[in-house]
């Protein structure tokens, strides 16, 4: 049975006014015109979300099976299709706890894959990252997670600077892991090394980072500037300026700046407090902050809230498209299977209204009730 979603269809190679997206089973079979059908809503591929720590007042940063799957649930509603579940800095045994945790959801779908952010991380860059877990990148640490986790392990974020760096990056793109720079105080030397060595993402690029300097371009402009990487940004007009949005969007490129929530256990939630790899996070006006130091803690965005700011900030619809589902699909490794309204993938799309709010999402060919 052919089943036909109707609308304003949005491809990687631009939007369909009349169109139409069939579906056989969990794929996409066609993308058509469909001269009877004139605007209705938009139809968008699913959202991919390279890098979120929770929603919906769960967290995936304690390794709890129940509350990965409700963070996963409150961001599917927001049209999330594909997630990394983002742990902070934590000892090695919680690591290892989450990795066997979570492998089981990683097998049946619910997570694409478990991203490390840190604890391979800058003191001096830690932001929200609790610094009594910070340590140098460990070969070791990093061998036993991968076997642990049969493919669960799929982004490693570390400070290329740290001694060992290079030795974990080139471990990491080794065994098919992307190996993400951020929260670091690296030159711009050490780090096109980390690039060199295999590292193909940058971490919420700005946020956590030597800011740039024309006499020291430091990490950013060396990851802007690297055909093969993928720079994260957090549309939230408060990790970054939307004048800082929409240029490292211009100097990326679609195919290149990818939008992330970094969503923490606040978002879709009210104000109050929270908690964050063991430190107090206090929420205002939908601001997540370390109530220690008033850090920028993670965001509470959803992905098409995201997508709506980064509209709203200028940046091109087909584009801002792209940048919530094509290139963090392909940033991780998963562009033959998801991120697009392409024949062959499966079929996970979103349904959008005129102000791009969410009226439908649909994952694997099944509405989501
Ligand atoms: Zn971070």
């Amino acid at each position: 049975m052919t089943l036909r979603v109707t609308g304003k269809v949005v491809t990687p190679t631009g939007v369909t006014r009349q169109g139409c997206v069939e579906i056989v089973g969990d794929r996409i079979r066609a993308v058509a015109e469909y001269p009877s059908v004139r605007d209705g809503h938009w139809i968008v591929p699913g959202f991919v979300d390279m890098h979120t720590h929770g929603g919906g007042g769960h967290t995936f940063t304690t390794g709890d099976v129940e509350s990965a799957r409700e963070a996963a649930a409150f961001h599917l509603r927001h049209g999330t299709t594909t997630l990394l579940a983002s742990l902070v800095s934590s000892p090695f045994s919680l690591m290892r706890e989450a990795t066997t945790a979570y492998r089981p959801l990683v097998e049946s779908g619910v997570l694409a894959g478990v991203h490390f952010e840190g604890p391979y991380l800058s003191a001096d860059r830690c932001g929200a990252q609790n610094p009594e877990f910070l340590r140098d990148p460990s070969t070791d640490e990093l061998a036993e997670l991968i076997e642990l986790g049969g493919g669960a392990v799929r982004m490693v974020t570390l400070a290329p600077e740290r001694d060992g760096a290079l030795e974990a990056i080139k471990l990491l793109a080794a065994r098919g892991v992307v190996a993400a720079v951020g929260h670091t105080d690296a030159t711009w030397a050490q780090t096109r090394a980390a690039v060199a060595a295999g590292a193909s993402v940058g971490t919420h690029l700005f946020n956590g980072m030597r800011p740039v300097h024309h006499r020291e371009p430091g990490p950013v402009i060396a990851l802007l500037e690297a055909p093969n990487v993928v720079c994260e940004l957090v549309a939230d007009g408060v990790h970054l300026h939307d004048g800082m949005l929409a240029f490292a969007t211009s100097v990326a490129g679609a195919e290149r700046a990818a939008l992330i929530t970094d969503a923490m256990a606040a978002a879709g939630m009210p104000d109050g407090e929270y908690e964050l790899g063991g430190q107090a996070v206090t929420v205002s006006g939908g601001v997540a902050r370390l109530s220690r130091d008033g850090a920028i803690a993670g965001s509470t965005l959803t992905m098409d809230a995201a997508l709506r700011h980064a509209v709203a900030a200028g940046i091109a619809w087909p584009d801002a498209c792209r940048m919530v589902a094509t290139t963090p699909a392909r940033a991780i490794g998963l562009g033959d299977q998801v991120g697009a309204l392409q024949p062959g993938l499966r079929a996970d799309l979103v349904v959008l209204d005129d102000d791009f709010n969410v009226v439908r999402v649909m994952r694997g060919g099944a509405w989501v009730e």
